[in-house]
């Protein structure tokens, strides 16, 4: 169900964020369903296979020094390719093993939030609110975030988030209670009126977690490894699809270079893994300064601090508030956050006079009330 900031609720710091057009719709689902219809998509490509049910045990390695990626392990069989993409999540035992093996150990940089979540779905009804979602993020602040996002199925999915310590629980009554703490009471007030189908789940979150693979200076051959296997961001900056497609498609550039020049043999050489690292990590920049940048608003987190992150978390607290009355600069900061546009988009000098202007006007620093959106009474 595509929505837009015309009838959304986005609060932070301190109040709803003006609406009008942010500039992207958003699509709100759930990850079944979007696991689905992007799988069903890839296995229609004429020139895909997709084998599912299917556990790589390792990467197989070349016999001659230096080590090269040459293929698969699949239930004892070797499986040679030519190139071996590991997306195969954080905990990637690829990187584990290759790193024990001391074939490649990437420097990892972690930086430590430790998020806990509880997500919970509820049946939706048309009077349930007047707003087709809202998103909650009180940082600076408790750092806590709600969000209630339409989903399929006539149902709501409710988030909720706490860090370092602060969790909402695994509950109703220790989600509402967390949920009333929100400065927005819209989740709350939703989380008593609709009726709650199917059970409250939990995850845990410990930290940002970055292998800088653009620092190896000898990456291995035959191996290139994107998406969380690289870079897993704090999820409540809601980044990681985004900068994974976006790594895919520099991976299929640089494909297309290498294969051009060289043809095929291209794809088995290190000056394949070397461009793709070196490009893709300043796609995985933006947004990891975004959300570690952020995750040092809050005194607990922990890892190295990204130069410069106390002057951007300042001017990022000034573009919230002026977020609060100017649509233009909710638009600009909804693009950057999404990676439609790079950080440097709000560093224009007409969006900092925009920012400097509207700054002022927002009800946080001029003390005006803020309005809250209706929600229906509780049907329960
Ligand atoms: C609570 C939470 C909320 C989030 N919300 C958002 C959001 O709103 N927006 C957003 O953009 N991102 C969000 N993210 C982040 C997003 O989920 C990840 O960035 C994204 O899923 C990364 O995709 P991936 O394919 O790299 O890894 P994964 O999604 O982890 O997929 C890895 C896959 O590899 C498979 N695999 C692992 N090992 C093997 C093996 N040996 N053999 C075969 N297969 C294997 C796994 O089964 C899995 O299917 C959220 C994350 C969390 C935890």
């Amino acid at each position: 169900m595509p929505t837009d900031g015309r009838n959304a609720y986005v609060h932070q710091g301190g109040a709803y964020r003006a609406r009008g057009d942010w500039g992207r719709p958003v699509l709100s689902m759930t990850r079944p369903l979007l696991e689905g219809v992007v799988r069903s998509r890839v296995a229609a490509l004429p020139n895909v296979t997709v084998e599912s049910g299917v556990r790589v045990e390792r990467v197989s390695l070349s016999a001659q020094a230096p080590a090269r990626v040459v293929g698969v392990v699949v239930d004892g069989a070797e499986r040679p390719a030519d190139l071996v993409v590991d997306c195969s999540g954080r905990s990637s035992a690829i990187a584990h093993e290759l790193a024990e093996a001391g074939v490649v150990a990437p420097p990892v940089t972690r930086v430590g939030i430790d998020i806990a979540y509880a997500s919970c779905l509820l049946r939706r009804g048309p009077d349930d609110f007047v707003g087709s979602f809202v998103v909650c993020q009180d940082n600076p602040g408790t750092f806590r975030g709600g969000a209630v996002l339409p989903v399929e199925g006539d149902r709501w999915q409710v988030t909720l988030a706490g860090v370092h310590g602060d969790s909402p629980g695994s509950t109703d009554a220790s989600m509402l209670a967390f949920a009333r703490g929100l400065p927005t009471p819209v989740v709350a007030e939703l989380l008593e009126r609709c009726e709650r189908v199917g059970d409250v789940e939990t995850y845990r979150f410990p930290s940002s977690q970055r292998r800088h693979h653009e620092k190896v200076h000898d990456p291995v051959a035959g191996l290139v490894s994107l998406g969380d296997a690289a870079c897993s961001f704090d999820p409540i900056y809601g980044q990681g699809m985004t900068s994974s497609a976006l790594q895919a498609e520099v991976l299929g550039q640089v494909v297309g270079e290498v294969v051009a020049r060289a043809d095929v043999a291209g794809l088995r050489s290190s000056e394949l893994p070397k461009r793709f690292y070196r490009r893709a990590a300043r796609v995985v920049d933006a947004p990891w300064r975004i959300a570690v940048g952020g995750d040092f608003g809050h005194r607990a987190t922990t890892g190295p601090r990204p130069p410069g992150s106390a002057a951007l978390n300042a001017y990022v607290r000034q573009v919230v508030r002026a977020s609060h009355s100017s649509v233009e600069v909710a638009r600009a900061f909804n693009r950057v956050v999404q990676l439609a546009d790079p950080p440097t988009a709000l560093a224009r000098p007409a969006l900092v006079a925009r920012v400097v202007r509207h700054a002022g006007r927002s009800p946080v620093a001029s003390g005006a009330p803020v309005v809250h959106p209706r929600v229906g009474p509780p049907s329960r």
